[in-house]
C-alpha cells in the first residue's frame, strides 16, 4: 500500500478509536457499560449512526444535539483528531509492525488513561489491564514472527523490575504515587524491555524527567504548591511513548 493511503486509513481508523476512547473516559471511571449505545446527557437522545462520525457529524449538527439543542462538548472531536494525530504517525516514524502495534495499542488506552488520571487521579485496572494484556499480545506474536525469544525475557523482566521499582515509591512516599501507576509501570517495562533493558531505564528516565519539569513549571506558574498532588500516569505514558519514537530508530 502506498504512503498516502496508509496515513488516509490510519487517521480514519484514529478518529473512530478517538470516539471509542471518549466512551472509555466518560464510562470507565463510572463503571458503566460500553456496549450501550450514546446518549445526549441532557435529553437522553440516542445518538444515531450518523450522528456519530467523528469530527464530521460535530461540525455538521454544530456541536448540538439534535433533539433539544444543548451544546456538546468539544472534547469529543479533539479526542477525535488527537487520535487520528497519534495513528497517522504510526506508518510514518515507524519501520516495524511490532513498533507501530505497540504505539497503536499505547494511544488507544493510554490516551484515556492520560485522560481520567489528569481529572480524577485515578488509573482505572480495567484500562491499564487492557494496555498491559495488549502489549504483552503484541510481543508475544511479534517473538514468534521473528523468532526474537530471546527477547521475551528482558521483556518480562523489565514489567517486573519496574512495577517492583515503583511499589517500592509507592510504599516510600505513602500517597504520592498510587498502586494504578505502579500497573501502568509494568506495561512500560513489557514494551521497553522488548527493546532491551536500556530501553527500560530511558523510558523511566524521561518519565521521571518530565514530571520534574512540569512539577516545578506548575509551582513557579502558581498553578501548584509544594504538596499538591500531581498525577503521574501522564508522565509514565508520555515517556514510553517518546521512549518508543526514539528507540525505535536505534534499530530496533
Ligand atoms: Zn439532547
Amino acid at each position: 500500500m502506498s504512503a498516502p493511503f496508509l496515513i488516509f486509513f490510519a487517521v480514519l481508523f484514529g478518529a473512530t478509536f478517538g470516539s471509542f476512547a471518549s466512551v472509555l473516559v466518560h464510562r470507565v471511571p463510572v463503571k458503566m457499560s460500553l456496549m450501550t449505545r450514546s446518549q445526549c446527557t441532557s435529553c437522553g437522545h440516542q445518538i444515531g449512526a450518523w450522528e456519530n462520525i467523528p469530527v464530521l457529524s460535530f461540525i455538521a449538527l454544530h456541536g448540538k444535539c439534535r433533539s433539544c439543542g444543548s451544546k456538546f462538548s468539544w472534547s469529543y472531536p479533539a479526542l477525535e483528531v488527537g487520535m487520528a494525530v497519534l495513528f497517522a504517525i504510526a506508518p510514518l516514524v515507524f519501520h516495524s509492525w511490532t513498533a507501530v502495534l505497540l504505539w497503536i495499542s499505547l494511544s488507544i488506552f493510554g490516551l484515556p488513561l492520560f485522560l481520567i488520571d489528569v481529572k480524577l487521579h485515578r488509573l482505572p485496572d480495567l484500562l491499564t489491564g487492557a494496555l498491559f494484556f495488549a502489549s504483552a499480545l503484541i510481543i508475544i506474536c511479534s517473538a514468534f514472527a521473528h523468532h526474537h525469544f530471546n527477547r521475551l525475557v528482558p521483556s518480562f523482566v523489565g514489567a517486573l523490575a519496574l512495577a517492583t521499582y515503583y511499589f517500592a515509591i509507592v510504599v516510600v512516599s505513602r500517597g504520592g504515587m498510587g498502586m494504578g501507576d505502579v500497573k501502568l509501570s509494568a506495561s512500560v517495562g513489557l514494551i521497553s524491555g522488548y527493546f532491551g533493558l536500556h530501553a527500560v531505564l530511558v523510558s523511566s528516565f524521561t518519565a521521571f524527567a518530565l514530571g520534574s519539569l512540569i512539577g516545578v513549571a506548575l509551582i513557579v506558574l502558581g498553578k501548584a504548591g509544594r504538596k499538591t498532588a500531581i498525577p503521574f500516569g501522564p508522565f509514565i505514558i508520555v515517556g514510553q511513548m517518546i521512549s518508543l519514537l526514539v528507540l525505535s530508530h536505534l534499530g530496533s
